[in-house]
């Protein structure tokens, strides 16, 4: 197959080889994100709008309760600046994060800064560690893309038990469009597919995971939705959500470092972005976060081009520290890592899945026939 990469971003035939090009050698990725921008993302007046609308609504349906919303923090930009928002609009906030154990230092000082000077509230949701540790070594084992799914899949559970737990009826996301309008190709799995991560556990797990609160499916939709109420809103793409600025206001609030890329904030997903990924599956993250910028007009084609020319990870010996940590971490010798990560790449689809995994087209159906 002849190497083709869109004129206008940086996506490529090589990370999607489904990828198509129109005449002017425009890819289908951005081209969608043009179609999409104007009734998605609102960098102006009208978003200014929209988003003081929404804290107001915010404020006036806590009222009464102790947090106006519930706000997941990983340590990345996004969510950091979701609760540095919501600070300046006076909103309760509560932060929840996971503390897997893989956190690098730079996000543990950031995520800490960050909530004193917001005075905000931080749980921090500490899984077992062994059982956690075993489960996600089961994931290395079975040498499938989504090596965080069990990460995912806890946040995403603490995040349902903790808005039971006070009532809250607002989750703030720090997803948006700005930086994310065009998605990378999906691994296939939904973090939430609580059958597919027993079954991989059940194959090569070698502890119970009887203290560890797996998610399901049914949860995460259903609950979610229609018996806990909570509602999603994404404030990022009401302002223009600029990557330098936002930096720099963090940097200047709370003494904010950046990691040098999206998802760098811990260990597990730095080497799953870094390393495992493009060398298993050249599948390259950065591709698709780089041409979110690039189609946004914060960076231009050629500079995105040059950092991709750029190794993924900014140093050998970050790498090879980031594979001993892990080896550590999983309670493995650094000889078995290696191995473990050299077995030969599989796709979820190769491990039982969930009936409910076509939940989401499934419900489209149904509501179709509700006629809704
Ligand atoms: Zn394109």
């Amino acid at each position: 197959m002849e190497y083709k990469r869109c004129t206008r971003c940086v996506m490529d035939n090589e990370s999607d080889p489904t990828i198509t090009f129109d005449a002017e050698g425009h890819c289908n990725y951005c081209n969608d994100v043009l179609a999409r921008r104007s009734s998605e993302y609102f960098p102006n007046e009208e978003g200014k709008k929209k988003l003081d609308a929404m804290m107001e609504m915010l404020k006036k349906e806590g009222q009464g309760k102790e947090y106006d919303c519930i706000v997941g923090v990983s340590g990345g930009l996004d969510s950091s600046y979701i609760i540095y928002l919501g600070h300046k609009y006076g909103l309760r906030m509560l932060a929840v994060h996971i503390d897997d154990g893989t956190d690098t230092e730079i996000s543990k000082k950031n995520i800490k800064n960050l909530c004193e000077k917001a005075n905000v509230k931080l749980i921090n949701v500490c899984p077992d560690k062994e059982q956690y540790a075993d489960l996600t070594l089961a994931f290395f084992k079975a040498s499938v893309p989504n090596l965080a799914m069990p990460q995912d899949n806890l946040l995403i559970q603490a995040l349902h038990d903790i808005v039971k737990q006070y009532g809250i009826k607002y989750s703030l996301s720090g997803a948006n469009f700005a930086h994310e309008s065009i998605l990378e190709r999906s691994t296939g799995i939904n973090a939430m597919d609580k059958t597919h991560i027993l079954a991989i556990h059940k194959r090569f797990g070698t502890k119970p995971v009887n203290k560890l609160r797996i998610g399901n499916l049914w949860s995460a939709y259903i609950g979610w939705r229609y018996f806990s109420k909570v509602t999603n809103l994404y404030p990022l793409n009401y302002i223009d959500y600029n990557k330098e600025r936002v930096l720099a206001e963090l940097k200047e609030f709370s003494d904010y470092n950046y990691y040098g890329g999206k998802h760098y904030e811990c260990v597990l997903t730095r080497f799953l972005q870094c390393y495992y990924l493009p060398e298993k599956y050249h599948s390259d993250k950065r591709k698709s976060h780089l041409s979110s910028l690039v189609v946004d007009g914060q960076m231009t084609r050629e500079d995105a081009i040059k950092e991709l020319e750029k190794p993924a990870y900014v140093s050998e010996e970050l790498k090879e520290s980031d594979m001993n940590f892990l080896a550590d971490w999983l309670g493995i010798s650094r000889e078995e890592f290696d191995k473990i990560v050299a077995l030969p790449a599989k796709q979820h689809s190769d491990y039982p899945m969930s009936l409910l995994e076509n939940f989401e087209g499934l419900a489209r159906k149904f509501r179709k026939y509700l006629g809704q």
